[in-house]
């Protein structure tokens, strides 16, 4: 297997021994020079993936009067933190702001942050919040935790997918941790070993069953939650996952809108986990905020009124147009496509109601 990173991840294989799934995935996507998101924009047709707020505007425009109503509920702030993780182009955010500026001192009171590692795609989310009617500039941040305090309002669409997970795979001894080796029987490529190590987990699952965790993912949760609970707000986590602890292997590698081998081409192929939205609600609330949901995209978009603005878009729409936007609505909302693999999580303080959708 060629490539600099598939070198990189064999040398440091060699020098200290088998990689865990979640320092290979990070070193992956996340290598400050070869990862996959530190040297390309893998989003639309030519390349790797699409995503919801590429597919439709309708898509990051509800979200943004979603914003704008729990923005609201709070007692409108005059200062507001919007922070979003893993923004992508930066076309969710661009979406928000201009349906956010239909309401009355939003854009005045919102500060944008975007937390986002890869330089490539910061100079994308540049240019398009470049064209956004904001009333105050954007600040970039490399980890959540750089956000200064105040109240907020944190999204995030397939932020949480891209967080490194650990796999552990039952055997007739005991629990062990999956590893990523280098394959003795083919030259220069990897292979799955285990640990060898028993870890503290389910005795129940049949022998062969694999567990995911996603330390990355959990502490993220946990710190937003602490945040919510300081100093008020909402977060809005949409991703592909499931709503309860579930078992199996979802490491997975796309590639040129097509399903790959993770073990093939590192650095070229974006890797995903499903979410497991129990673990991130499970977090927020030890970090003292209260977990609504997860449902499902299909379901909390139309209840956000994916129906109503479609309608309205149809109004001024040619004959094209119109055909474009209802295909653009049904991939977003048809459980044959984003909306039943996609949920949507809240967070929020303890005690409140929940925020709108929810
Ligand atoms: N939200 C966007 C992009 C999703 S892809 C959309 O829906 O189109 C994942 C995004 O998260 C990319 O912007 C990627 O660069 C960013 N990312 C991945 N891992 C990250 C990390 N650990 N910290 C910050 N950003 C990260």
């Amino acid at each position: 297997m060629a490539g600099p990173l598939a070198d990189y991840l064999r040398r440091c294989i060699y020098d200290q021994g088998p990689l865990s799934v979640a320092e290979y995935m990070g070193l992956a996507l996340g290598h400050s020079r070869y990862g996959y998101y530190m040297s390309k924009d893998p989003f639309g047709t030519n390349g790797d993936f699409t995503t919801a707020p590429e597919i439709s505007q309708i898509f990051g425009e509800l979200i943004g009067l979603w914003c704008a109503v729990v923005w609201r509920e709070m007692g409108a702030p005059a200062s507001l933190r919007l922070v979003e993780l893993g923004p992508g182009r930066g076309t969710m955010m661009s979406d928000v702001v201009r349906a956010g500026s239909g309401v009355a001192g939003f854009i005045e009171a919102t500060r944008p942050y975007l937390v986002e590692t890869s330089p490539i795609l910061r100079r994308r989310q540049e240019d398009t919040l470049g064209r956004a009617a904001l009333k105050h500039p954007p600040t970039w941040c490399g980890n959540f935790a750089e956000v200064p305090d105040g109240p907020l309002i944190v999204i995030a669409n397939e932020f949480f997918d891209a967080l490194p997970v650990h796999q552990f795979q039952r055997t007739a001894d005991g629990w062990s941790e999956r590893l990523i080796d280098n394959d003795p029987e083919r030259e220069g490529g990897f292979r799955f070993v285990l640990s060898g190590l028993a870890t503290d987990l389910p005795e129940s699952l049949p022998t062969g069953s694999i567990i995911e965790t996603c330390p990355a993912g959990t502490a993220i949760a946990g710190t937003i939650a602490e945040r919510l609970a300081a100093f008020g707000g909402a977060a809005l986590i949409i991703d592909y996952g499931y709503s309860h602890n579930a078992v199996g292997d979802t490491f997975q590698a796309v590639r040129g809108h097509a399903c790959s081998d993770p073990l093939e081409a590192p650095g070229e192929a974006d890797l995903t986990a499903h979410v497991d939205f129990a673990a991130l609600a499970a977090a927020a609330v030890v970090g003292g905020a209260a977990a609504h949901g997860p449902l499902s995209q299909g379901d909390f978009l139309r209840r956000l009124g994916i129906a109503e603005r479609a309608a309205k878009l149809f109004e001024r729409a040619t004959a094209e147009q119109a055909v474009d936007i209802r295909a653009a609505v049904e991939r977003l909302v048809s459980p044959k496509h984003m909306g039943s693999l996609f949920k949507a999580m809240a967070l929020g303080p303890v005690g409140l109601s929940p925020p709108s959708g929810f």
